[in-house]
């Protein structure tokens, strides 16, 4: 339960170096906030009804940097310095980091004005030398923020590269396919691996043009194929995050694409990773869409963290892959074995296809073409190559 406080006109609620005990909210009256200016009493505001006040020195738990005064009788409630500190520490570490900031240049501002002095007085923001300081604040969520910036220019740029890493149908002994996926060579840095990038993407609505710059280049790339008069119309897959389904329209991004390029969109496939935070009824009703244009949708990754049977058995996936880690350990120990047997059968039970990711080995192959897996990707297919070298591995 919240307290209530009441006090009377002209009584301090606390003084300047008073410790941080709770902040409050004003139910009624008015409150003057006040400061000694060279030992002159300075106004600083007056809050009244709905404003909070003392949350500053609660935040930062430092003495409070001013008075604070009745200046009609007042009713307050106590705001416990408990439910502050829950919800900083559950805020975005860049909003944690924004807020210190903020709070810092307070301080600095109120400091400079008590005293009369100029600004070059003021005491630079202390840099972070480790990622989380004394106070449990995170700088490198500073580092974030200069990396999305980066991220924002490269994006403007087109320095973001889209790699295509070939899908092979093992019965065919042919390349059917190929997943597009993202690179980032950072002009300082160098490469920066899509799982942080992408991971810091989706943390902002960056992820939405990120992911048109993926689709504007793969139907770039279906064009180009195409054009070379190769008959065979392999699809590329792009990857969509779950913010990218929460928050875009995908197939408009998908036709918008596919027109630019004058070319048929079925040949664009989607894949989607199954997360905590993922909203099924959006990705139900996006694979019916999807199906309805004739563009089909694989499940990601399946087999790891948050791949769940429930929601293979009520959305309609078109494909299935299968998690790296099955076929790394499929040839390791008969149950390895036995398990990627079952998951082949259930898929097929699903009237779904099959892809199994990362082969490395011929054994690897050989196995899953005997349990009759449909496709498979890996570096013993290929690695992530470039358009130019793509186009070179169809013509050879
Ligand atoms: P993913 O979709 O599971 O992509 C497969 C990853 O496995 C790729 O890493 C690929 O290079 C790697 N890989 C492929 N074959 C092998 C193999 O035989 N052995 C081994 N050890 N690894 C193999 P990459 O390119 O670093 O991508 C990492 C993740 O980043 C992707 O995982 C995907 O979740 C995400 N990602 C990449 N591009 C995009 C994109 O354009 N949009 C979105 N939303 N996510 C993307
Ligand atoms: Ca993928
Ligand atoms: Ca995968």
């Amino acid at each position: 339960m919240s307290r209530r406080i009441d006090i009377k006109a002209g009584e301090y609620l606390f003084r300047e170096g008073d410790p941080p005990t709770s902040a409050y909210l004003i139910e009624s009256g008015q409150v003057e906030i006040s400061t000694l200016q060279n030992g002159q009493p300075l106004l600083l505001s007056v809050l009244g009804e709905g404003d909070l006040l003392g949350e500053m020195a609660v935040i930062d738990q430092s003495p409070r940097t001013a008075d604070a005064r009745a200046r009609t009788d007042v009713a307050l409630i106590e705001v416990d310095q408990a439910q502050i500190s829950e919800r900083i520490s559950n805020a975005d570490p860049i909003v944690r980091a924004l807020l210190r900031g903020q709070l810092f240049r307070y301080r600095n501002a109120l400091a400079q004005l008590r005293s009369g002095t100029s600004s070059e007085s003021a005491v630079a923001f202390p840099a972070g030398q480790s990622h989380v300081d004394a106070d449990g604040y995170d700088n490198s969520a500073v580092a974030k923020i200069w990396l999305e910036t980066q991220l924002r220019d490269a994006l403007t740029n087109g320095e973001l590269d889209v790699r295509f890493q070939p899908i092979y149908e093992i019965s065919k002994r042919h390349i059917a396919g190929y997943e597009a996926l993202v690179r980032w060579t950072h002009p300082q840095r160098g490469p920066i691996s899509p799982m942080e990038f992408i991971a810091l993407a989706e943390e902002t609505s960056l992820i939405l043009p990120v992911g048109e710059y993926v689709l504007d280049r793969v139907a770039g790339a279906i064009a180009r194929i195409m054009q070379s008069g190769d008959t065979s119309a392999p699809f590329i897959a792009v990857n969509m995050s779950g913010r990218q389904l929460a928050e875009a329209d995908m197939l408009a991004a998908i036709n918008q694409a596919a027109d630019k390029h004058g070319i048929d969109r079925r040949q664009i496939k989607v894949e989607v990773t199954e997360s905590l935070t993922l909203d099924y009824e959006r990705v139900g009703e996006l694979i019916e869409r999807c199906h309805a244009t004739g563009i089909k949708v694989a499940l990601d990754d399946f087999g790891t963290g948050y791949s769940n049977l429930g929601h293979l058995h009520k959305l309609k996936f078109n494909t299935v892959k299968l998690d790296q880690g099955f076929v790394r350990q499929m040839l390791d120990a008969p149950r390895s074995l036995a398990i990627v047997k079952a998951i082949i059968e259930m898929v097929r039970a699903l009237e779904a296809d099959l892809v199994a990711e990362g082969v490395e080995t011929e054994a690897q192959l050989a196995a899953l073409g005997e349990l009759n897996c449909r496709y498979a990707q890996g570096y013993l297919i290929g690695k992530p190559q470039s358009l130019d070298e793509v186009m070179e591995r169809r013509r050879g």
